[in-house]
């Protein structure tokens, strides 16, 4: 018996060679609103059904309003990274293999595919090669898992056993982070009972970057379990905290370094720019993400910790039904929150592979290039102003000098469909944000998108 019907997938496959080619010219962002979608969409659950060629269809006849073209070469909203080629096959291949990567036992694949990748990613970021790697979600679940490692390791070490004994009634300990930490190390910190008002929050300068005298005097006047969130990257600038600085009065004080380096954190990979990340190799913990920078498709995020015990004992359970494995074998559910989840491994191994070192050093630097370019093209202009040093991939903008004017020349962009790009507030003020972290941008996408926003502004 035939289990799939070939015309189904080759319906599939026609579809994403259509959407795929006609990406780079397309309206960049999504037109269609809610009703439209609810008006192609929204129907009373059926009774018996219906074809599933019909129904892919129906999906298919959305994703040109519909859907953003987030993969395509002049979106530059949020950090949002494309996919390589080569990460979309090996996700359609994931996806067809349906592969549970919780053991070995489910899929060895998966787990090898994840060992070697794993081993790869610590060797390009310059991390400890006995470190352990945990494939999540995204940066969100990466900053959880590692401050659940840390916050166990921290207390651990003050004598209390979080695995066991849970909370209450435990030390307190002190969460250090910057005053610009991205939202997800607060809702990470929440999720593992620490309080918003409980964060003790350090001083930026006008970068966005973590004062290190500030930091040294802020631990000063603490006793206790510490853990200190420093960035590498931030959301907004692309500046890096001092992480040398920071890991030294991190050592001294026998405090848990995490580093968020969502996208940042890639800088180790470019000899150009591994300076920017100086220091960060002394930390405890890492979380990065696969899905921004290294362009496979989402959702992949990547806990990395210097301490596999500890990453482990805050992860992982034993129960009589799981076949762990008693020999090399990794079981990746020890790593992550999740217990099932999608081998997302898989697309990374094949994104490391096909790229080598050279080819993810060159995507970071190109995607640098075409930033510094982005702001040589648009600074100098009348009205229009470059807010950050562009150090990585993220240029701030403003438009005649006030947050109207540059409110207004981001909705035109948007609207007119040439690039994407989205707003925010830096340091009080309204920004237009430019990130690029695409390798399909070329040269010619950012001289065209500068034009069209330039023409708008
Ligand atoms: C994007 C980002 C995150 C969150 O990552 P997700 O992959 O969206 O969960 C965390 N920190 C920084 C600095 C980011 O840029």
């Amino acid at each position: 018996m035939k289990i799939y019907d070939d015309r189904l997938l080759d319906f599939a496959h026609r579809h994403a060679v259509e959407f795929l080619s006609a990406l780079p010219e397309r309206h960049v962002g999504a037109r269609a609103t809610r009703d439209e979608l609810l008006g192609a969409l929204s129907l009373p659950l059926s009774e018996g059904g219906e074809e599933p060629q019909a129904v892919l269809e129906a999906l298919a006849s959305q994703a040109e309003r519909g859907a953003v073209g987030s993969a395509g070469p002049r979106y530059f909203g949020f950090v949002i990274g494309g996919s390589l080629p080569v990460t979309v096959g090996a996700d359609w291949m994931t996806t067809t293999w349906d592969q549970n990567p919780g053991i070995f036992v489910t899929s060895p694949l998966s787990s090898v595919a994840e060992e070697v990748a794993s081993r790869w990613i610590l060797e390009l970021l310059h991390l400890p090669k006995e470190g352990s790697v945990g494939f999540v979600t995204g940066c969100q679940m990466a900053n959880y898992t590692c401050l659940a490692a840390a916050r166990n390791a921290v207390l651990r070490k003050a004598g209390w056993n979080v695995e066991e004994d849970g909370l209450p009634g435990a030390p307190r300990v002190n969460v250090v982070v910057s005053a610009e930490a991205h939202v997800t190390i607060h809702t990470s910190l929440r999720m593992l009972g620490f309080g918003t008002r409980s964060m003790i929050e350090v001083p930026t300068d006008e970068q966005g970057r973590m004062i290190a005298s500030e930091l040294a005097r802020v631990v000063e006047n603490l006793s206790g379990p510490t853990i200190i969130c420093a960035q590498a990257g931030n959301v907004n600038s692309g500046a890096f905290d001092p992480l040398r600085r920071i890991a030294e009065i991190a050592r001294d004080r026998e405090a848990w370094l995490h580093i968020d380096g969502a996208f940042g954190l890639w800088a180790a990979a470019s000899a150009d720019r591994r300076h920017l990340v100086d220091g960060a190799e002394l930390a405890d913990s890492w979380a990065t993400d696969a899905h921004k920078w290294l362009n496979v498709p989402y959702d992949c995020g990547l806990a990395i910790t210097r301490h596999p015990a500890s990453h482990r004992a805050a992860m992982s359970v034993k129960a009589e039904y799981i076949e762990h494995t008693a020999g090399a074998e990794r079981d990746p559910f020890e790593y992550t929150p999740e217990f099932s989840r999608r081998a997302r491994g898989i697309p990374v191994y094949a994104a490391l592979r096909t790229l080598g070192r050279r080819g993810v050093e060159q995507l970071v630097d190109r995607c640098c290039a075409h930033a510094r370019r982005f702001a040589e093209l648009l600074s100098g202009q009348p009205g229009v102003e470059v807010l950050n040093d562009v150090v990585l991939n993220q240029v701030l903008v403003r438009f005649g000098g006030d947050d109207a004017t540059t409110r207004e020349v981001i909705t035109r962009v948007q609207r007119d469909g040439t690039c994407w790009l989205g707003g925010t507030t830096w340091h009080g003020i309204a920004a237009m944000r430019i990130s690029v972290s695409n390798w399909a941008t070329t040269e010619e996408d950012v001289t065209r998108s500068a034009a069209a926003i330039l023409r708008l502004s």
